[in-house]
C-alpha cells in the first residue's frame, strides 16, 4: 500500500502497478492524477460502477514493433519502435514521437496517458497516444536518419490516418525527421494525406506557429498565472532548462513579455549570461549547426559555460523547465525556492520530481504542471489539422492569437476547476481534474467498449 495515494484510488493504483511492472515513469504519471481524482469519484458514482478511471488508465491499443536499418559504414542496425494508441474518446489519437536512447514501453506510456488529458484541455477534438524508439539522432548523417525515418514507417504507416492517430515531433524528432516520415507514408499509401503528420514543413502543409507553439504556449500560460496574481513578467529574471525547441521559443517569447532569460541549457551543462540570452546565436549554434550550449559561451563574451552542475542553482524568479522528466528533484526545487523563484511553469513532460511538487506546495511557489503549460504545441497541431482539412492557410498573427487565446482558456479553466473542487491556486489538480472529467464523460457515454 501507497500511504500518500488516496484511500479512494488505492486499488485502482495497485492494479496499475500489478500490470505494468518496471514502468516508474508510467507510474508516476499515473499516480499524479489519480491523487486529484479522489474528489471526482465523491461527486461521480456512475465513473465507480463503469470504471471509468480504471478503463482510462488502459491503453486501447500498444504497437512494438523491430526497425532494421543500415548505417553509412554499411552495418546492420536495429531499434525498437513503440506507438502507445490510448485514448480515442475525443477524437484521433494525437501525439508525438519521441527518439532518444532513454525511450521504453513505460516512458512512452507516461507520455500517452499525460497526452489524453493535456488534449482534452485544449477543447480540440483530439484522442491521446504517444510513440518513438530508442534510436538516437545525434551524430547521425542525415541519410541514416532518413533511412531510420523510412523503416520506422515502413511498419507504423498501417495504424495511422487523418481519423486514426496523428503522431507529432517530441525530443529527436523535428521538421527534417517529420518530412522523411512524412514522405515514406505517402509513398507506401499513395496518399498525399496532410493530416497524417503534424509540425510538416511550410511550403507543404505545416501550419506557422507549430514550431513556435510550445515555448509560446508555456510562456503565455506564465503570464496567465501571473496576471491573477496582479504581476507580469516585466522585468523578472528567468531560467529556462534545455536549448530544444520548447525552451528557443519559450526564450523567445519570455523576452517578448518584458522577462529576462538569463540561463539555458543542454545535457552536457548550462549557460549563464546575464545580459539575457541572444537568441540569435544560440538558434544558429543549436537549430542550424546542431551544436553544444558550450558553442554559446563561445561566442558571447557576457556568457559563462558550467559543464554539468544544475541550471537550478543560477537565481531566478521564474523557471521553465524544458528537457525532459525528471529533470529537477526535491533538491533543486529546494534551491530554487531558497532563491526567491515564485512561478514554476513546465515547459517539458513531468520534468518535476513529486519531491519538487511538494516542496514548490509548501514554500508558496506556484506550480503549472506540463499537461496544462506545454499545451500549446498539440493544440497548434490541431490547428494544422483544421487547416489541412480546409486547404487554408492563416496567418501567424492569426495563428499566434488563436493559442494566446487557448492557453488563457486552458489556465482558466484550470484554475476555476481547482476552487470548484476545494483547492484554490492548485493547477496540478484543477489540470487532472478539468481533464478528467471532459474525457470520462465521452468514455461514459459511448458504452462499454
Ligand atoms: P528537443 O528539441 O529534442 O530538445 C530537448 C532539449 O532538452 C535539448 O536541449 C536536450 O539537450 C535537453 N535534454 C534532453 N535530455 C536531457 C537531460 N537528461 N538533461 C538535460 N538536458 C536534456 O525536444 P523538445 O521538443 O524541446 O522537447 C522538450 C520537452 O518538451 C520534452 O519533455 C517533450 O516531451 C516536451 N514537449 C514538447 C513539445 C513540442 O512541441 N516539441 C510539446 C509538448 C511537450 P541535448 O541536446 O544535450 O540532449
Amino acid at each position: 500500500m501507497n500511504a500518500e495515494v488516496p484511500e479512494r484510488v488505492q486499488g485502482i493504483y495497485q492494479e496499475v502497478l500489478r500490470r505494468n511492472p518496471g514502468e516508474g515513469e508510467f507510474h508516476q504519471a499515473v499516480r499524479e492524477v489519480l491523487e486529484s481524482l479522489a474528489v471526482v469519484l465523491d461527486r461521480h458514482s456512475e465513473f465507480s460502477e463503469m470504471k471509468t478511471v480504471e478503463r482510462i488508465c488502459e491503453p486501447e491499443r500498444q504497437i512494438i514493433f523491430r526497425v532494421p536499418w543500415m548505417d553509412d559504414r554499411g552495418e546492420v542496425q536495429i531499434n525498437r519502435g513503440f506507438r502507445v494508441e490510448f485514448n480515442s474518446a475525443l477524437g484521433p489519437y494525437k501525439g508525438g514521437l519521441r527518439f532518444h536512447p532513454s525511450v521504453n514501453l513505460g516512458i512512452v506510456k507516461f507520455l500517452g496517458f499525460e497526452q489524453i488529458f493535456k488534449n482534452a484541455l485544449t477543447g480540440m477534438p483530439i484522442g491521446g497516444g504517444k510513440g518513438g524508439s530508442d534510436f538516437d539522432p545525434k551524430g547521425r548523417s542525415d541519410a541514416e536518419v532518413m533511412r531510420f525515418c523510412q523503416s520506422f514507417m515502413t511498419e507504423l504507416y498501417r495504424h495511422l490516418g487523418e481519423y486514426t492517430d496523428v503522431p507529432a515531433g517530441d525530443i529527436g524528432v523535428g521538421a527534417r525527421e517529420i518530412g522523411y516520415l512524412f514522405g515514406q507514408y505517402k509513398r507506401i499509401t499513395n496518399r498525399y494525406e496532410s493530416g497524417v503528420l503534424t509540425g510538416k514543413g511550410l511550403g507543404w502543409g505545416g501550419a506557422l506557429v507549430r514550431t513556435e507553439a510550445t515555448g509560446y504556449g508555456a510562456a503565455f500560460f506564465a503570464e496567465a498565472m501571473m496576471k491573477v496574481r496582479g504581476e507580469s513578467f516585466d522585468g523578472r529574471r528567468v531560467v529556462v532548462s534545455g536549448s530544444g525547441n520548447v525552451a528557443v521559443y519559450g526564450i523567445e517569447k519570455v523576452h517578448q513579455l518584458g522577462g529576462t532569460v538569463v540561463a539555458c541549457s543542454d545535457s552536457s551543462g548550462y549557460v549563464v549570461d546575464e545580459k539575457g540570452i541572444d537568441l540569435d546565436v544560440l538558434k544558429q549554434v543549436k537549430e542550424v549547426e546542431r551544436g553544444r550550449i558550450a558553442d554559446y559561451a563561445d561566442r558571447v563574451a557576457s556568457a559563462q559555460f558550467v559543464d554539468g552542475g544544475s541550471v537550478w542553482d543560477v537565481p531566478c524568479e521564474v523557471a521553465i523547465p524544458s528537457a525532459t522528466q525528471n529533470e529537477l528533484d526535491g533538491d533543486a526545487a529546494a534551491v530554487l525556492a531558497r532563491n526567491g523563484c515564485r512561478y514554476v511553469v513546465e515547459g517539458a513532460n513531468m520534468p518535476a520530481t513529486p519531491s519538487a511538487v511538494k516542496v514548490f506546495r509548501e514554500s508558496g511557489v506556484a506550480f503549472a504542471p506540463g499537461k496544462a503549460a506545454n499545451a500549446g504545441g498539440v493544440a497548434t497541431s490541431a490547428l494544422e489539422m483544421q487547416q489541412n482539412a480546409s486547404r487554408d492557410r492563416w496567418t501567424f498573427e492569426h495563428s499566434e492569437a488563436r493559442l494566446a487565446e487557448i492557453m488563457r482558456d486552458i489556465h482558466a479553466r484550470c484554475h476555476e476547476t481547482a476552487e470548484e473542487y476545494g483547492s484554490p491556486g492548485d493547477l496540478v489538480l484543477g489540470a487532472n481534474v478539468a481533464g478528467f472529467l471532459q474525457v470520462a464523460e465521452a468514455v461514459h457515454a459511448h458504452g462499454l467498449i
